[in-house]
Order: structure tokens, then C-alpha cells, then sequence
């Protein structure tokens, strides 16, 4: 803060999709002299994380962890698996899946966009047809995007598992869950999939700087097969450290006693808590956005979010103004609306460290932020959030 800036009483409201505000305890387990990444004492913890660290993708494979962000872990998963030149399939979700395309090409693969409009989900359907088309088998993963932020639309990982299967092919499948980990329901080992990738900031609660690959026995061969030269992202040079405990080079030693106490505080609360609590958050803001009669970005009833909510405002109003009245006057900051929705949409993210009274307050900024924007909407938006949220309670009677 400059000096001239003057204080703002109480919490920054932080309702980006990610990062997510950090809780206490992690921030003070955080805190502490940073050791000898070689000796003994982080020797315990390393073993002791990289074995929360798959328990949470519900993974008996391999968890690698990188001093990165989530984009580092897709270049991870990229450059492991794929030579330039292969093929691999993607599908259009949104801003996140089209940035993942990118990089492939710029690493050299040939991705194939399945296109989509930004407001619904992967469709198994025109993966199974595409790969039932690759008769010479050519295509050498399929990559999709679990929880796309930039739309606030989760997709069925196992159905395009199933797509995958049921078209006989043998592409390994990839799946970005950055901001799905520790906040939606992911099943690493039971949906089939052959790397995940995650980072810290989002449903662990940390700050960013760490990257994750779940990466299964099937994908790990493939690897070693694959002819592209790599070194800092090699799961073949990290799995006879990690196996110690230890990273071939100096991971992110603070991060990771904060890695230790987020999956903790996710399995105190219990993770299907934890995954019904983002759902009833997401339910809970979107009574607030049909209240408020505005339009949200995913189509699918069945695929909304549960980590954030985009919503669209009506044309001619421009969603940066908005966003920008809500820091000034609520000190939150809300989503920008990515990609070919800059401009159009703002996201709420109701992820990680938040509770019913987190929500509305949020929610309560914008209202109010929607009424001095000059944005056209009906009142009590927040009022159908109160009452949803006190009709409703998480599986075990809490919330
Ligand atoms: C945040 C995010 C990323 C990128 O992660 P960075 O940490 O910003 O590199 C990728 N995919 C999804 C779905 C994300 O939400």
C-alpha cells in the first residue's frame, strides 16, 4: 500500500475463481525457518505430502509436485507424454482450454480443437466420434478441462472416458482440474484418467507457486517411450527422489508445509462436506443471479459450477466498469470476464475458505455494485440466497 493510500478497515473480499483467500492456520503453518530440502526433517514431510497429495486425487499412481503454477503442470503433462508432431484432441470449454491448445503448439504438437461455445460442457459424444474416425490411431491423447474458470462450467470426466473406451482407442486422457481439486468431486484412478493437473491456489486454499500431475502407470510407460528432451518437468527424474521424500532440485519448502495442514483442514471437514458445501454455494448464488434476472453463462443445468458462477450482463454494459465500482466501494475483487467474454461477463467465485455468511456477503457487494453500475436487475437477489441458504444444510446437517 502507498502512503497515500488510506486503510480499509476489515478483510479484503477476494471472490476471484482462484487464487482463493488463504486461511489462517495455513498462512502461520507457512511460517517458519525454511530447512534443508535435503535433510531428514524434510524427509518426513515430503513423504508425508506427495501421500495426502494422491489420497486427494484418489489416485494409487504417481503425484509429482512442481514449484510452478497450474500452467507449469499442463507443460508438464505436455512434455512428458507428446513429441512434436503428435496429435492430440482438446475440446473448446472456454478461455483455460484454448490456452492449453496453445501452449501445445507452441510446443510443437498437433492439437485438434472440437469446438464449443463457452457455455457448456465436453461432448463425449463428438470425442467418440472423432476417435472411431482416427482408424490409423494417430491421436495420441485427448485433453479436456474438468472445471473451466473462465465459464463456470464442470465437465463429466467420465463420460469421456467412457467416449474414449467405447470408441476402442487407445489415447491416453488428460485433464486439467486446477480449479476443480479440493473443491468438486475428482476421481482420479476410477474415471480412468491418465495425468491431472492441479495447482495450489485454487480449491487447496494455498498461495500460488505449486503445480500437481496425477499421473497413472499406463501414462508414466508412455513416457518413457516419448521423444522430447526434458528435464525440469521429467516425472522420471523426480520418482527416485520422490520416492525418499526428496525433489531433484529445490521445491517450494514453505508452500509445502502449507500443502500439508490444506489437506488436512479438507479432511477434517471431510472431503464429500467439502464438495457439497462448494454445490450448495454455487446453488446459493445462482437463486441470487436468477433473482436478479441476469443471465449465467452455462447453459447446462446439470454442469453448473460449484466453484464459481459467470454472469452475463445485458448488452451495453460493460462488466469491467462494474467490477471496477465493486473494488472501489466493497474492497472485492470479482472475476474478470476472459477471452471472447472480456468485457460481457464477471465471475463470483464461491471456492475454498469460505462460509454461508462469506457468500452473502459477496453477494451483497454485488448487488449493491449492480445498482450503482446502472445495470438493469430486479432486487433480492441476496433475499433468495438467504432463503435457500437457510432451507438448506450440507449431508450432515451443517454447513
Ligand atoms: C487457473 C487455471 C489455470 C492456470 O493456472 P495458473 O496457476 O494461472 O498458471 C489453468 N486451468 C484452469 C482451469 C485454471 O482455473
Amino acid at each position: 500500500m502507498s502512503s497515500n493510500e488510506r486503510r480499509r478497515a476489515g478483510r479484503h473480499f477476494l471472490q476471484i475463481p482462484g487464487p482463493s483467500p488463504t486461511p489462517d492456520r495455513i498462512l502461520r503453518a507457512m511460517d517458519m525457518p525454511t530447512i534443508d530440502h535435503r535433510g531428514p526433517a524434510f524427509q518426513k514431510l515430503g513423504l508425508r505430502v506427495l501421500e495426502k497429495l494422491r489420497a486427494l486425487f484418489k489416485t494409487k499412481g504417481h503425484a509429482f509436485i512442481y514449484p510452478s503454477s497450474g500452467t507449469g503442470a499442463w507443460e508438464a503433462a505436455l512434455a512428458n507424454l507428446f513429441a512434436p508432431g503428435d496429435c492430440i484432441l482438446m475440446y473448446e470449454t472456454g478461455q483455460f482450454a484454448t490456452l492449453w491448445k496453445n501452449m501445445a503448439g507452441r510446443l510443437g504438437l498437433a492439437p485438434e480443437f472440437l469446438s464449443g461455445d463457452w457455455r457448456s460442457g465436453v461432448d463425449a459424444g463428438m470425442i467418440e466420434k472423432r476417435l472411431r474416425q482416427d482408424s490409423e490411431r494417430k491421436i495420441k491423447g485427448v485433453c479436456v478441462v474438468h472445471n473451466e474458470t473462465s465459464t463456470g462450467v464442470t465437465s463429466n470426466i467420465e463420460a469421456v472416458r467412457k467416449a474414449i473406451d467405447a470408441a476402442g482407442h487407445p489415447a491416453l486422457l488428460l485433464v486439467d482440474t486446477v480449479s476443480g481439486l479440493g473443491c468438486a468431486d475428482y476421481r482420479h484412478d476410477e474415471w480412468g484418467v491418465d495425468v491431472s493437473v492441479a495447482g495450489s491456489q485454487k480449491g487447496l486454499m494455498l498461495p500460488p507457486g505449486m503445480g500437481f500431475n496425477a499421473v497413472s502407470e499406463k501414462a508414466l510407460a508412455s513416457s518413457r517411450q516419448a521423444n522430447r528432451p526434458k528435464m525440469f518437468w521429467s516425472w522420471e527424474e523426480m520418482i527416485p527422489h520422490n520416492n525418499n521424500g526428496y525433489f531433484p532440485y529445490t521445491p517450494a519448502t514453505n508452500l509445502l508445509y502449507g500443502l500439508d495442514v490444506a489437506i488436512d483442514m479438507l479432511n477434517e471437514e471431510g472431503l464429500n462436506n467439502v464438495f457439497a458445501r462448494h454445490q450448495r454455494h454455487g446453488e446459493a448464488t445462482r437463486c441470487a443471479v436468477r433473482a436478479w434476472g441476469l443471465d449465467i453463462v452455462c447453459r447446462d443445468e446439470a454442469l453448473h459450477s460449484p466453484v464459481l458462477t459467470g454472469v452475463l450482463l445485458p448488452e451495453g454494459h460493460d462488466s469491467d466498469r462494474f467490477r471496477q465500482i465493486v473494488l472501489d466501494r466493497f474492497d472485492m475483487s470479482l472475476g474478470i470476464g476472459l477471452g471472447r467474454l472480456a468485457g460481457k461477463a464477471f465471475r463470483i467465485g464461491h471456492l475454498g475458505d469460505i462460509n454461508d455468511l462469506t457468500l452473502l456477503g459477496a453477494l451483497s457487494g454485488v448487488e449493491m455494485g449492480l445498482g450503482l453500475a446502472g445495470v438493469p436487475h430486479k432486487k433480492g437477489g441476496v433475499d433468495s440466497a438467504m432463503v435457500y441458504l437457510s432451507q438448506t444444510t450440507t449431508p450432515d446437517g451443517r454447513t
